[in-house]
């Protein structure tokens, strides 16, 4: 649908009644690179209604945002330990229902590293990683979801939210446009366009002497 662009559920729902050769529906959460959060919620019950299967690429939103697998009708949900889970990079993780996991054994692998299902049957059979296991990421997943939970999502959701909204109030006052629409931004990352006449090196630099960090999107998401 384009950069910044909303899902159009009602093209995404005649696509799947008009293709039956569409197996599965991929959907990333929330684009990170445009600060866009995708309806979830919606798509799963129209993937569900068509008796498809969906993928979902949580990896930014997972601890930031409500998702429920069941609820949402996520097969596939993928997730990683360092975005809004607060924790180290180096754990990536899938969750799946079991008879999917299972169903794998009729994939050929694709790659000898990333083959899900040796992981799967290695950790499920033998209680032990495929590879040899990055232990101290491993340990700091762990603390990372104990943080999680002790927050909660819905209180950390908010967290986000609260500051998302004193910068972006802060940022319209200064002639600062967002990329997305109201409704369909994400809590944690806010996309805005450059003014005229505001050049992003200098904003970025002064940003940085005050102890602010922000990072630039592919220029094509400015103009
Ligand atoms: C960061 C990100 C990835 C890549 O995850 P890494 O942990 O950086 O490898 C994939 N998808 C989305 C939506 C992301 O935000």
């Amino acid at each position: 649908f384009g950069w910044g662009q909303p899902i159009d559920l009602a093209a995404v729902d005649a696509a799947l009644a008009e293709d039956a050769t569409i197996s599965h529906v991929g959907l990333v959460h929330h684009e990170t690179s445009t600060g866009m959060l995708n309806p979830l919620a919606e798509l799963g019950e129209i993937v569900a209604r068509h008796d498809r299967s969906l993928i979902v690429d949580a990896i930014s939103t997972l601890g930031a945002e409500p998702l429920d697998v069941v609820a949402d009708h996520v097969d596939w949900c993928v997730g990683t330990a360092n975005k809004c889970l607060e924790g180290l990079p180096g754990t990536s993780f899938v969750c799946a229902p079991r008879s999917s996991l299972d169903g794998l054994s009729e994939v050929r692998p694709r790659t000898y590293y990333l083959d899900l299902r040796a992981h799967h049957v290695a950790q499920d059979r033998d209680r032990a990683p495929l590879f040899t296991p990055a232990v101290q990421a491993l340990y700091a997943l762990d603390v990372a979801l104990d943080l999680t939970l002790e927050e909660t999502v819905a209180v950390r959701s908010r967290r986000y939210r609260e500051r998302a909204d004193r910068v972006r109030a802060h940022l319209a006052r200064h002639g600062f446009e967002p990329l997305v629409p109201d409704g369909h931004r994400a809590s944690s990352v806010t996309v805005f366009r450059l003014p005229d006449g505001v050049e992003y090196q200098h904003l970025h630099d002064r940003l940085k002497a005050d102890g602010f960090v922000i990072y630039g999107c592919p220029p094509r998401l400015g103009r």
